[in-house]
């Protein structure tokens, strides 16, 4: 059935070990249709009868060995002793199948996720051949056919711990890949974290200021105008001591929001500080940026913000800076600073220009 078929080729696919990867693997070993045939004589004269032995003499060795105890501690070890048991009365037993390469992949990838140092299941496949030859010796006694058994599990053992440390190379390097892919989504986490103001979702500061040099450096290269908008939202203190903090926090969000619809997508627009946003208008001249903050003032103004029920009337006040040769984004700022607190004196809820000493 096409599912199994798909199921038992699972880690074969994932792997890479095509038929053609499998086919040249079995040639390199030199693992042909004779073999198949050594390899019942084998386990009926040899691993069938002794498997348990075997088995038995082979989890004694690995638990003196200090660093395989680790693997050990814990472990249900009658299971391990049938699984052993089991792989030794099918030992090689139709090696040229998918099916084999697909078993030998997933048992070396269970390995590798349990913590079994390669070196340690590499050592523990030594000690399994020495084990199965010398129950050759006492069993077989023709020379040759002796010699042709001891050929048969050296391949047999060598293409099992090749397949396993394939799996455990690949099965590193997902997981190497796997976390570089983590640290990198981390990284940028942390990143937009660092940008961002908690309370808004906006830029911040500490990201808008950076971003802002950037646009007057291709202002001044280009030529294109650059206009920047203080606005400061008008006495808002007397939300915050009227209504209370929270609802001060969601004024300053839902501010946010109408500020966003109120920009272009590519204009640059951040939370400056407590009240005060910030909008960049790059290639923009002053009267798009007077059209920009008038939407803005319109935005705050034309109808209350409604938090916990409660309908508050905002309004802001802006001041518009245009960007001239020699500018540098503190004297750029200064200058809109300087317009917003003109408005602020003039009456607030109004749009003011910098004087621009570079114009009339
Ligand atoms: P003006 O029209 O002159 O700007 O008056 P104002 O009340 O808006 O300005 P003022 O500078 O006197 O007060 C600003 C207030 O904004 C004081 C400060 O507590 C509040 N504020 C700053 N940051 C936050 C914040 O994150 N959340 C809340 N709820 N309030 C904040
Ligand atoms: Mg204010
Ligand atoms: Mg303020």
């Amino acid at each position: 059935m096409t599912s199994n078929r798909e199921a038992q080729t699972h880690y074969c696919e994932t792997y890479g070990f095509d038929a053609e990867r499998r086919r040249a693997r079995l040639n390199l070993l030199d693992l042909t249709e004779a073999d198949a045939a050594l390899g019942d004589y084998l386990r009926s004269r040899v691993l069938v009868p002794n498997g348990g032995a075997i088995a038995a003499a082979f989890y004694t060795r690995l638990r003196d060995d200090p660093e395989s105890q680790l693997v050990f501690d814990g472990a249900d070890l009658d299971a391990l002793h049938r699984t052993m048991t089991d792989y030794l009365w099918n030992f090689g037993a139709g090696f040229d199948t998918p099916g084999y390469f697909e078993e030998r992949l997933r048992i070396g990838l269970v390995h590798a996720w349990v913590g079994v140092p390669l070196g340690i299941y590499l050592c523990a496949c030594q000690v399994l051949r020495v084990l199965i030859l010398e129950q050759i010796d006492r069993c077989i006694d023709a020379v040759q056919e002796r010699l042709d058994l001891c050929a048969f599990v050296n391949k047999i053992v060598t293409l099992d711990a090749a397949l396993a440390s394939d799996i455990y190379h690949i099965a590193q390097l997902r997981n190497l890949e796997m976390s570089v892919t983590r640290l990198s989504d981390e990284r940028a986490r942390l990143r937009h974290a660092a940008d961002t103001d908690a309370l808004t979702g906006l830029a911040n500061r500490a990201s808008l200021l950076p971003r802002l040099a950037q646009f007057l450096t291709v202002s001044v290269r280009t030529g294109e105008p650059l206009c920047v908008i203080m606005a400061d939202l008008d006495l808002f203190k007397e939300i915050n001591d009227t209504h209370g903090h929270l609802v001060g926090d969601q004024v300053l969000r839902d501010t946010a929001v109408r500020m966003r619809t109120a920009v272009r997508d590519f204009d640059l627009l951040g939370r400056y500080g407590g009240e005060e946003f910030l909008i960049v208008l790059h290639n923009t001249p002053l009267d798009i940026a007077r059209q920009v903050a008038e939407r803005v003032r319109r935005r705050i103004g034309e109808y209350p913000f409604s938090v916990r029920d409660i309908g508050l009337r905002m309004t802001i006040s802006q001041g518009i800076a245009l960007a001239h040769a020699g500018d540098s984004v503190e004297t750029l700022l200064a200058r809109a600073d300087a317009a917003l607190y003109a408005a602020k004196q003039a009456g607030r809820n109004r749009v003011m220009v910098a004087d621009d000493p570079g114009r009339d």
